[in-house]
């Protein structure tokens, strides 16, 4: 989180307003023995004021009432030992351009050799006769070795109290700054700010008020410590069980203080924009429904009436729509911007490839010309050049401004943020797929207009836990429900012995008359390397499956090429195609009813189930007995793993086809920022709180703060 100073505390008392800095925010430097040396080196580890370093999470404890003997050190298992140096020593080699430095230990048990590479200033810290704290697992047992252990030397003296015989905190540090130094100096600070641990006052007005409010509001905060004692736990706990308990308090505590932000921003929001009326009329959603040739699931329909509700209301709508792959997202952005239309606003559709852009172009330009209205497309590679000029598909030359607006949807890549453009009379924006767009994009586009409506898709099921932290300042609705005519999807995972089984499989399917996706992860990788990999796959792919036609279709493509590809698969002249992850969203080829997935242990489990959704399409509306969703399809997991958690990971997808149950599966396992991808930002940073983990207090959170007058 951000220091402090910078941010609007909710946790701050009205009393403590208008006195000299209070205690929590001061520097760092306030306290007795912090120099300016020493401030730089916390500042380091973003440590600024007291609250900083209160605040500072131990990396991990050690248990300094119990020792391992050297004798009984292992090498699986990480434990902190304790001994004399009865001997040490650097040697330099190589021309002295190489050292080791070496200290033996003793503890009556045994001898353990610590010894560190190349870092010769080691021998400074270290003296004949020194008691060590050491920690870390034997790398050799004969001699029993520890290479590059943490130490720490054990001091006499009136602290000595601190980091012996107790549970010791122990710090993620920086160059120069001693564990012992900063474990006093927090001990120091603690006593003399926060009371002793089992009592609950603390001298900071803040924490108090914390306390107060949380007690107010929640009944159940009675069995919590409160945040002084928290804080104590965390540093210096009794038992090791007290430090989870102290985790989660100091955790809620983080996630109220991002509820109350996100609600600040929401009410902000909302007094200062005002909407622009997009209810619409029905007038041109009546003939779009009318011709679409298959009804809205109730789910769509629940949904359409949410959107309206907004589109037609005071507030600029702010929706984010869940929904998994197939559950129908187009249908219901059609319809909402079709509101925008018939209330006589342009509209902007944002997707994250060109070959998703382009689809949805295909698509709304079928749906809409025939209802009178524009459609424009606006990708990286058709664009009209730097003067801020349409390209229009008739190759015309137009600005945008003298399109004459109203009944234009502008259909494009993030290239529809490239400034200049400015989207004229923009009523509402919808962002397909928004893992693949920053918080940051989302708004530079939101800028380009006057409060725009904003509708926002997503298909990875975000978990609730993050959809309420990242996304708690939008509105959510959930297409719960898939339109009926589906095939079920198969999910097979298989080791790469298995593989002639596979293609012999595949090659079945394929003599059947369906279409297949090898998807292959390397792909995407950068330079050359990955380009000559995926050539070498392709002409694999063309010897195993001949005589069936082969395509390819990867990221560094032209577009026209990967339409080309595309298009060429679609109608059916290319049998298998070889991707890359590139078709993850959105592209639709019903009779593609095979999917075989290579390095599948390479992809998130939320990204893997993305991909499957390319099979199992429906058959466009209209076509009798297409191949297409209604027959079985397979999905083909090829995992190369070595290891069985990478196996075990992939067996949910086998499990189970619910993307929420995915989503938080890939969550806990690969973290926030692998799941929702590296562009992702705006992701809060918690000291305490886990995303992955505290779905519980996130909601607790939220229900407090909604009490919160
Ligand atoms: P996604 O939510 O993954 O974007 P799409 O909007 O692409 O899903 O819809 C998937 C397919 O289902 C499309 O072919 C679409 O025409 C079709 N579809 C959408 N809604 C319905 C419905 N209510 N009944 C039947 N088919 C539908
Ligand atoms: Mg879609």
């Amino acid at each position: 989180m951000s220091p402090p100073e910078t941010k609007i505390s909710p946790l701050q008392s009205p009393a403590c307003r208008g006195e000299a800095t209070p205690a929590l925010r001061r520097p760092v430097t306030s306290l007795w023995g912090v120099g300016g040396e020493r401030a730089a080196q916390l500042a380091r580890l973003d440590i600024h004021t007291v609250e900083d370093l209160l605040l500072h999470r131990p990396r991990r404890y050690e248990d300094r009432r119990h020792f391992r003997k050297i004798a009984e050190l292992t090498k699986d298992e990480p434990a902190t030992a304790r001994g004399t140096i009865v001997a040490l020593g650097l040697r330099r080699f190589r021309g002295g351009g190489k050292s080791v430095f070496e200290i033996i230990l003793d503890d009556g048990s045994a001898r353990l050799h610590c010894r560190w590479w190349n870092l010769p200033f080691m021998e400074k810290y270290f003296a004949m006769g020194d008691e060590v704290f050491v920690y870390g697992k034997l790398s050799e047992t004969k001699p029993r070795v520890m290479t590059h252990p943490e130490t720490e030397v054990i001091e006499g003296g009136e602290e000595s109290f601190i980091h012996i015989n107790r549970i010791a905190p122990v710090y993620p540090l920086t160059e120069g700054l001693p564990q012992r130094w900063l474990r006093g100096l927090i001990w120091r600070t603690l006593e003399k700010f926060v009371a002793a641990p089992r009592q609950s006052a603390a001298h900071f007005p803040e924490w108090r008020a914390a306390d107060e409010k949380l007690s107010a509001l929640s009944r159940g905060a009675a069995a919590l410590p409160s945040r002084a004692n928290a804080v104590h736990m965390t540093h210096f706990p009794e038992e090791l069980t007290d430090v989870e308990i102290a985790r989660r308090r100091l955790a809620l505590d983080e996630f109220i203080e991002l509820q109350v932000q996100i609600r600040a921003r929401r009410k902000n929001f909302e007094s200062h924009a005002t909407a622009l009326p997009c209810g619409g009329n029905n007038r041109l959603i009546k003939p779009f429904l009318a011709r679409l040739g298959f009804k809205l699931t109730d789910a769509q329909t629940k949904v359409l009436r949410e959107i309206r509700q907004d589109m037609g209301g005071a507030h600029p709508m702010r929706r984010l729509l869940q929904g998994d792959v197939g559950s129908g997202k187009t249908a219901v952005a059609a319809c909402t911007a079709l509101m925008a239309l018939e209330s006589g606003f342009n509209v902007a559709l944002m997707a994250p490839t060109e070959i998703l852009a382009e689809q949805h172009f295909t698509n709304f330009s079928r749906w809409f010309e025939p209802l009178g209205l524009r459609v424009v497309l606006q990708t990286g590679s058709r664009k009209g050049g730097e003067d801020g000029r349409w390209k229009m598909e008739d190759g015309k030359r137009v600005r945008p401004t003298i399109l004459n607006p109203p009944s234009s949807i502008f259909v494009g890549t993030h290239a529809l943020l490239t400034s200049g453009f400015d989207l004229p009379n923009l009523g509402l924006v919808i962002i397909d797929e928004q893992h693949k767009f920053g918080v940051a994009q989302r708004e530079q586009l939101v800028r380009k207009g006057r409060y725009p409506h904003l509708l926002v898709m997503t298909a990875t099921p975000i978990p609730r836990t993050l959809g309420l932290t990242l996304y708690g300042d939008l509105d959510v609705s959930v297409i719960d429900e898939l339109p009926g005519g589906r095939g079920q999807i198969k999910t097979f995972i298989r080791t790469a012995d298995k593989l002639p089984k596979v293609w012999e499989f595949i090659r079945e399917k394929l003599a059947a008359g369906r279409q297949a996706y090898v998807v292959y992860p390397r792909v995407e990788e950068s330079g050359e390397k990955g380009l000559k990999a995926v050539t070498k796959e392709f002409n694999n792919l063309k010897t195993l499956l001949a005589p069936f036609r082969v395509g390819l279709l990867h990221g560094r493509l032209k577009s026209r090429e990967k339409d080309g590809v595309m298009t060429e698969f679609r109608a059916g002249g290319v049998n298998a195609l070889l991707a890359t992850s590139l078709i993850e969203v959105g592209v639709d080829v019903p009779n593609a009813t095979v999917m075989l997935v290579e390095n599948a242990e390479a992809f998130g489990l939320a990204q893997l189930h993305q991909l499957r959704g390319r099979i199992g399409r429906p058959p466009p509306p209209g076509s009798s007995g297409a191949a297409g969703g209604a027959h079985e399809s397979y999905c083909i997991l090829v995992s190369d793993a070595k290891t069985a958690g990478a196996n075990e990971r992939l067996k949910v997808l086998e499990e189970t086809n619910d993307g929420f149950r995915i989503a938080e599966t890939d969550l806990k396992l690969r973290g926030p920022g692998e799941l929702l991808g590296q562009q992702q930002s705006g992701l809060p940073k918690f000291r305490f709180g886990n995303l992955a983990e505290d779905l519980d207090l996130i909601w607790q959170a939220r229900e407090l703060v909604a009490k919160m007058a």
